[in-house]
């Protein structure tokens, strides 16, 4: 008996299987591992080059001017990042806050946004106003916005510079969010700025770099980009950041988002924050193993689906550019199973049974998992889907690859126990 049979109900069949799917993961696993080494150590020579000490854990009061913790978290963000400056808030609220903040900053009265990744994430509809008039949004403000669909899934290279020509901000996307092409790969991004440098010089990159942290070696700074932005509930928050989001690049535009984030001629100058900054700073050092856990459950769950006969994104031993993985369910029962031992093999709330549930702003039914510690965060195993066909599912993160695994097999026994 193993504590999985004993504890956690799966028969010794499935937990035999398991172990062979584990093994053929091998060496998409060693590849993670690699690249987490590598961004392990540049995290910690980071660290070191910033000279962090326990004053920078130090909380702040009123309006915070001289708080070195605050500034210096910054600057270790924009060493990690290889960015000239960043900003890096607890009172950022979310990744989206943290779009729209970098976008208004950038953004002035005729100012032509080009979306060359396609269609951007669900929450920057409102940000941009395009689709429907939006109060204070980038087109209220007199931006004008164009996007270049996708081809074939991917940045469409061969309209890309004629497009980018007549485009004053151009945004990528990294992460494929929740649709069903490929994540951009910071070589995806490499490629793309070239070319748009080629025929613009002045066109602000601005990647949304969302669940892609340290998926990868390189960060799209390196790649040309002039801007990113994340959030710390997400990857570069490492599990333990317990709120925030960063945004980081080129100096001049780190100032002008800075005086819309404050006041003019204030900018990073002030801010408090009276709990310890020491959970932002553990968090980023601990960010590049979290990422790793979330990527290998991840490929686990995508080899034990595929196994069962699901249609899994990106396939197990796929390149991937961020955490997100989707899977066909095919049924709707299924989907909501598998939402079902998200939620009751997790830390926190497992006794807690989601339900399908008719959310505000969504047209169908939408079912979500995540037992998390930090409400929300998505870089901790979760799982949500629309209920509508084919029935996708979409989980990400993980802090604990141990969770994942224990998680899909539970799923796996209730769905398809009966067929091993
Ligand atoms: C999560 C996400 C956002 C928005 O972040 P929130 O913290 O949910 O507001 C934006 N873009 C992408 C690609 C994301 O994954």
């Amino acid at each position: 008996m193993s504590i999985l049979t004993e504890n956690y109900g799966i028969s010794e069949k499935l937990e035999a299987l398991s172990e062979k799917l584990e093994a053929e993961c091998a060496p998409q696993f060693e590849k993670i591992e690699k690249i987490q080494e590598y961004n392990q150590l540049w995290v910690l020579d980071c660290f070191r080059k910033e000279k962090i000490t326990p004053a920078h854990f130090a909380p702040s009061y009123g309006y915070g001017y001289d708080d070195i913790g605050r500034d210096k978290l910054a600057t270790l963000f924009a060493r990690i990042f290889k960015a000239e400056s960043a900003i890096v808030r607890p009172q950022i609220a979310s990744g989206t806050h943290a779009l729209a903040l970098a976008l208004m900053g950038i953004t002035k009265k005729g100012t032509r946004i080009l979306s060359a990744s396609g269609a951007p994430y669900d929450t920057l509809e409102g940000i941009i106003g395009h689709k429907s008039f939006v109060e204070g949004s980038l087109c209220d403000m007199g931006a004008t916005y164009g996007e270049l669909p996708l081809k074939n899934g991917h940045i469409d290279l061969e309209k890309l510079p004629e497009c980018a020509k007549n485009a004053d901000l151009i945004m990528l996307q990294r992460s494929r969010g929740y649709t069903d092409r490929p994540s951009l790969t910071v070589d995806d991004i490499e490629q793309a700025s070239k070319l748009i440098r080629a025929v613009n010089e002045n066109a602000v990159i601005f990647v949304d770099n969302c669940y892609g942290e340290f998926v990868e070696t390189r960060e799209p700074i390196e790649a040309g980009a002039d801007i990113i932005v994340g959030s710390l509930i997400k990857n570069a928050g490492g599990g333990i950041a317990p709120t925030g989001a960063y945004i980081a690049g080129r100096a001049d535009l780190i100032e002008r988002i800075s005086y819309r984030m404050t006041a003019p001629g204030i900018g990073c100058e002030v801010g408090s924050y009276a709990a310890s900054y020491m959970p932002f700073y553990q968090g980023i050092f601990l960010a590049p193993q979290t990422v790793a856990q979330a990527l290998k459950g991840a490929v686990f769950s995508a080899r034990v689906l595929e196994y069962f006969g699901y249609r899994a994104s990106p396939a197990w031993n796929e390149k991937r550019g961020c955490i997100i993985q989707s899977v066909c369910m095919n049924e709707k029962d299924k989907l909501c199973e598998i939402c079902r031992q998200i939620q009751a093999v997790s830390p926190v709330e497992a006794f807690v049974v989601p339900e399908p549930w008719a959310m505000p702003g969504y047209s169908d039914e939408v079912i979500m998992a995540a037992g998390t510690f930090v409400q929300g965060a998505s870089i901790e195993l979760s799982g949500d889907a629309p209920i509508r066909e084919p029935f996708m599912f979409y989980m990400q993160g993980g802090i604990v690859y141990q969770q994942v695994k224990a998680a899909i097999l539970c799923a796996i026994q209730n769905m398809n126990g009966d067929k091993l």
